[in-house]
């Protein structure tokens, strides 16, 4: 069983520490993951600061990327030394929603998930015989991971580890929810509202699938900068979104409106900008017991609104084509790595995410 180095939550508010554990076993369908590297998301955040409930101890880290240490029994298509990319949507693939294809609301994978430790109940850490619980079935802040074998994503060996990384979470939520939620038509108009990772990735995604009118939506006018620069064909603040979009399209509002902001201002802004009969996805997230009031004339009209965690992803499909894009040079990920940090300073990294300062922090390992 290796060791591996990792950051464990034990405290919620305190800082993650550095501690060493034993990775394993693997059991049969699953696989050993060495990663390179992992970056740091606003979900790690929250159940940092208790917002999202995590049974503790625990690794975080839900965005990360490696290469196939060790094949449990049983598995099929994954080899040592695969690189891979990790999906934090393992699903059973035999329940209600499975046969529906929606696997995001597996029951085992809901019912699990909030456990911390796999399907079959039973733990693939321990620091010094204690068991160990792992954010979304990953735990990716560490040196070495068990993962299912499902959630072992490959990709093309050319793809850097630290670009791949930002795929397994932000990158598919945001390209997803354009090319795979909101099925946006070439020659559209949409906006994005907030320029995180998630609605840069948003904009890539509206560039992908043909828009012609991309909005990006940000009151940090370097966000807004950004997202021109990867793609968006205006920009705004929020107080002069909605105007813009009516301007843009002779009054009627934008087709697709796509929000990523996760404020209550912002759901607002996203039903009053898009345009009768136009889609709105809500990527964003409030606490779950907090309410949002609307105008309910601005809910009218037959819109449509879908609320999407993971942007429609189906991950052994999806990652692989945005690897390619990356590769291609079609997908812009170098634009969101603000800082390359190691697993010492990722308190530090996580403060800075929390003060917006960064897009993404990867956290690389040596
Ligand atoms: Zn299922
Ligand atoms: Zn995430």
């Amino acid at each position: 069983m290796p060791h591996a180095r990792a950051a464990v939550l034990r405290e919620t508010g305190a800082p993650l520490r550095i501690e060493t554990l034993e990775a394993g076993p693997v059991a049969p369908g699953d696989v050993l993951v060495r990663i390179h590297a992992a970056s740091l998301c606003h979900t790690d955040l929250e159940a940092i600061e208790g917002s999202l409930a995590v049974p503790l101890p625990a690794v975080l880290g839900h965005e990360a990327a490696g290469e196939i240490a060790e094949v449990g029994a049983g598995v099929a298509g994954l080899a040592t030394g695969d690189r891979v990319v990790l999906s934090w949507n393992p699903h059973c693939g035999r329940c209600f929603y499975c046969e529906r294809a929606q696997p995001i609301l597996c029951h085992e994978f809901l019912a699990n998930g909030p456990r911390g430790f796999h399907f079959d109940g039973r733990p693939r850490l321990a620091c010094n015989a204690e068991p160990v619980h792992q954010l979304m079935y990953l735990g990716g802040f560490a040196e070495y991971c068990v993962v299912p074998a499902q959630s072992a994503i490959r990709i093309p060996d050319r793809m850097p580890f630290e670009r791949a990384a930002l795929i397994g979470c932000g990158v598919m939520t945001g390209v997803g929810a354009a090319t795979r939620i909101a099925a946006l038509r070439w020659g559209d108009a949409a906006m994005v509202i907030g320029c995180g990772a998630v609605g840069l990735s948003a904009v890539q995604g509206c560039v992908l699938a043909g828009a012609a009118t991309i909005i990006a939506v940000d009151p940090a006018a370097s966000r807004r900068q950004l997202a021109r620069a990867i793609g968006a064909t205006h920009a705004a603040e929020p107080g002069e979104a909605a105007e813009l979009a009516r301007a843009l399209t002779d009054g009627r509002g934008a087709d697709v409106v796509i929000e990523a902001a996760g404020r209550p201002d912002s759901f607002r802004l996203s039903v009053e900008a898009v345009r009768p009969g136009g889609q709105v996805v809500w990527l964003g997230k409030v606490a779950v017991n907090d309410e949002v009031g609307f105008r309910w004339g601005s809910l009218m009209q037959e819109k449509r609104i879908t609320r999407s965690s993971y942007g429609g992803a189906t991950p052994a499909r999806d990652f692989p084509l945005l690897a390619q894009a990356y590769l291609d040079g079609r997908l812009k990920l170098d634009e969101m790595v603000s800082a390359r940090i190691g697993l010492d300073q990722i308190n530090e990294g996580f403060a800075a995410l929390k003060r917006g300062e960064t897009v993404r922090s990867v956290v690389v390992f040596p």
